[in-house]
This record gives structure tokens, C-alpha cells and sequence, in this order.
């Protein structure tokens, strides 16, 4: 059984690697150790609690750009 625990180690510590690596390309975001989705309290490194609140704020900023009010 602990092959299979370190290989989920491994493809969460990949996902958040990912994960981190993407949101620290954002120049525009600071962490304020809230998720800038929900709100959901976080550690003060974070920008978003999990990879949906992440996605679901860049459909909805990639929206207001589109429809011309970003920020
Ligand atoms: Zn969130």
C-alpha cells in the first residue's frame, strides 16, 4: 500500500507544483491570505484554496477582459 500513497505524493506535490508555478506568473495578484475566488481564509503565501477557485477566477477574468473591464 505505500507505493500507492507515494505515488499520490507524487501527483500532488506535481499538481501543486504546477500550481504555484502558474499562479506566481501573475504579476497583477497578491496573496492576502484570503482566496481571491471565495474568500476562504488561507496561508499567506496563497492566492487561490484549490485549482477550481484558480480556474473559475481566470474564466472570470479572462470574461471581464473580454468584455472590456479588467481589473
Ligand atoms: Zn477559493
Amino acid at each position: 500500500m505505500s507505493d500507492h500513497i507515494d505515488n499520490t505524493d507524487k501527483i500532488i506535490f506535481a499538481e501543486v507544483a504546477r500550481w504555484l508555478a502558474a499562479v506566481r506568473r501573475r504579476p497583477g495578484l497578491v496573496a492576502h491570505g484570503c482566496c481571491h475566488y471565495c474568500d476562504e481564509a488561507l496561508a499567506p503565501a496563497l492566492l487561490f484554496c484549490n485549482v477550481d477557485c484558480r480556474d473559475d477566477y481566470e474564466k472570470e477574468q479572462a470574461a471581464m477582459i473580454r468584455a472590456g473591464r479588467a481589473g
